[in-house]
Formats: structure tokens, sequence, C-alpha cells
């Protein structure tokens, strides 16, 4: 199944969004949304008294780009990784082991090694430069705490970080059409 982007950039005036005050992207941050649908996060977007954004959603059968990538996301809980990062949300929750489908796992390495190209990401987990999942964002007021500022947990202990990395690697390698 080739990549697939659904744009949906029409709802950006209603999320949390800033600019990057010219920090280059050179960070990959992966989230699970603790919901069950696409939705139900845009729906916890819109919430007045939610201060959350993030550039994409994913399914096992749909990506959706919600914030253009030149644009600042609220997702990771730390404003310096925020301005240097774009964030994926993995629709599901990040306790559910079932979540990481061949499906949903196929979807989040081609969209990451499409991200990963056009900014040359380094294919290294590390919280900046590289690929890292928001459990791994130090916490800007303690940074021997990470999560960001809620310690967030995401993608959580079942993400085969291993599997994700070589497959990904292997997806960068192939010549590009
Ligand atoms: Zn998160």
């Amino acid at each position: 199944m080739p990549l697939v982007i659904e744009d949906r950039l029409k709802n950006a005036e209603l999320q949390d969004v800033s600019p990057r005050h010219g920090v280059k992207v050179d960070t990959l941050v992966l989230h699970t949304t603790e919901g069950g649908s696409i939705a139900g996060a845009v729906e916890w977007w819109r919430r007045k008294e939610v201060i959350g954004s993030a550039h994409y959603l994913l399914t096992a059968d749909r990506i959706e780009r919600h914030v253009e990538e030149w644009l600042c996301a609220f997702h990771a809980g730390n404003r310096a990784m925020n301005r240097r990062s774009i964030g994926i949300e993995v629709v599901g929750k990040c306790g559910d082991p079932g979540l990481w489908s061949p499906a949903v796992m196929r979807q989040l390495v081609l969209l990451s090694a499409d991200i990963v190209r056009r900014h040359g990401i380094p294919v290294l987990h590390q919280p900046g430069p590289g690929i890292c999942g928001h459990a791994d964002v130090p916490d800007p007021s303690n940074p021997n705490l990470r999560g960001g500022l809620s310690h967030h947990t995401d993608p959580g202990p079942h993400f085969p970080w291993g599997r994700y990395l070589d497959d990904l690697r292997a997806e960068l390698r192939r010549p590009t059409a």
C-alpha cells in the first residue's frame, strides 16, 4: 500500500500552533492518542481547555495531516522539543499490546520514511536529533524526568522500537520514485 495522506489543514485555525522561530526540524516524536478514533482525537484538540495539536493522526487505514510541517504543534509538553519536531499521533492506547499490528506499523514506517527523508532526521532512537517517543522527551522543568511536562509514557512499553527502526532503515534504502 502506498503512502496516502489526507489533508485536514482547514482545521488549523482551531488548533494550538505557533511559528518555529527559525528552528530547523531534526526530530520526530511518536505518540498514541489514548482514544479510539481520529474523530475523537480531533474533538479533544478542539476543546477550549485543551492545549494540544500534532501534525499527523494515523490508523491502520488512514493518515491525516492536521498541522503543516513548517508550523510548531503542541504535542511534546516541551516548547524547545515542539519547535524542533514533527509529531505523529497513532490512534490507540499505549497499554494495548495489540495496537502495533503489521498494518499500523506499515503506515507508521511509510509516513516516518517520508518525513525523515525530507528533513534529514537521523534514524536513531534519541530525544533529538532523531526519533523518540513522547516518553523520552525531557520535562522542561526537571531534566531528570521524562514524558514532557505531564510525564506521558506513550507510545508505551509495547512499541517495537527495534523492528520499527529496522523497517524504517530498510524503507529508506529503497529508491524513491
Ligand atoms: Zn503523547
